[in-house]
């Protein structure tokens, strides 16, 4: 894994609805692997590689994170903030945001509540709740209101680390582990191929599977993979058979969760090269979970679709962590399925 590369992407602020800064950094690197790129008004990058014609593959992976948004500024110039997708605020407490002002650049707030000595049962009942939540910024009230705007899209901050046996931990893992693994299919595909070849990085998955909705209805592919990130659930406190994925041991390739049953021919053909070329994979079946595998398999006609999920401990927050080996296996599978990929396989004759 090309950990240089990761940690630029997942330390660009690319908050749901925000997602600017990390499409400016995407865009460079990938026109020159591709044939056309554009962008929508939902800040969709859409970026074709063409093949024969033969049919239409689209690979995606969302730009955005759980993110949050000013909502109001207080006389004494803290301020207060609402979620922009699913964050635990007992992941909030404590930690350091990047905030994006207008005129100003991004600028550092620090999480605040109120201190321990001083809870009152009442207060303890909502201490894990945004609502109890404020972000200081160290500026008075009268500069805060000149620096800050309601609104103003808010990043948690974390610089990425590699630590322990090829694991490594960062903000925002979901979902620029997809974005990276796009980005090296991208720059691994041979010339040649039969699909005309689909990336997008999409927007606002995280505040309800938005810019794939849009993206999927422009392209109208006929085999499309979402490459997305899941929670796994190899952690103390969790009884083993729920699991679901573990780290380490491949690119979980889901069939089952909880808006999507996958198309069975494409899981097939998936599992099918993992084992001809030994990439490490793992199937996931699970109660939970959602992403845009969900929109691109229904929202643009039948699509046959798989959603290949990078297993991330501590998900949505900003110490997540996965294993650099899963995300190898998912390049190593999402290239050789973008060669391989054939539509007559998942589609039931007549
Ligand atoms: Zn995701």
């Amino acid at each position: 894994m090309d950990f240089k590369l990761f940690e630029k992407l997942s330390s660009t602020p690319a908050p749901c609805g925000r997602e600017e800064l990390l499409r400016e950094t995407i865009l460079p690197l990938i026109k020159p692997l591709v044939d056309e790129v554009k962008t929508d008004a939902l800040g969709n990058i859409i970026a074709l590689k063409k093949g024969k014609g033969k049919f239409k593959l689209m690979l995606d992976a969302h730009i955005d994170e759980v993110s949050a948004r000013v909502r109001y500024i207080e006389e004494s110039g803290f301020l207060r903030f609402v979620t922009t997708g699913g964050i635990d605020a007992r992941t909030l407490v404590a930690q350091r945001v990047k905030i994006q002002t207008k005129k100003h650049g991004i600028l550092t707030g620090i999480i605040g509540s109120k201190p321990a000595h001083y809870l009152t049962s009442a207060d303890l009942a909502k201490a894990a709740s945004v609502e109890a939540l404020f972000i200081d910024t160290g500026l008075d009230g009268k500069t805060a209101r000149e620096v800050f705007a309601i609104g103003d899209p808010i990043t948690l901050d974390r610089a990425p680390i590699e630590f322990g046996k090829d694991l490594f931990s960062a903000k925002a893992i979901d979902d620029r582990a997809g974005v990276y693994i796009l980005l090296k299919v991208m720059e691994n595909l041979p010339k040649e191929h039969d699909a005309d070849i689909y990336f997008t990085f999409t927007t606002q998955e995280e505040f309800g599977l938005i810019g794939c909705q849009c993206a999927v209805f422009d392209i109208k592919p006929d085999v499309a993979l979402a490459v997305d990130t899941t929670g796994a659930l190899d952690t103390p406190g969790i009884p083993v058979q729920d699991y679901v994925l573990r780290l380490g041991q491949g690119i979980g390739i889901s069939m089952v969760d909880r808006t999507t049953i996958a198309n069975q021919g494409v899981v097939d053909h998936l599992v099918e090269i993992c084992q001809k070329r030994k990439i490490p994979h793992q199937l996931r079946v699970a109660s939970r979970g959602s992403n845009n595998g969900m929109i691109m398999q229904r929202h643009a006609g039948a699509v046959a679709e798989c959603t290949l999920s990078v297993p991330v401990r501590y998900i949505h927050s900003n110490v997540e962590v996965a294993n650099k080996n899963d995300v190898d296996a998912a390049v190593a599978l999402v290239e050789n399925f973008a060669l391989e990929c054939c539509p007559s396989r998942y589609t039931p004759e007549i």
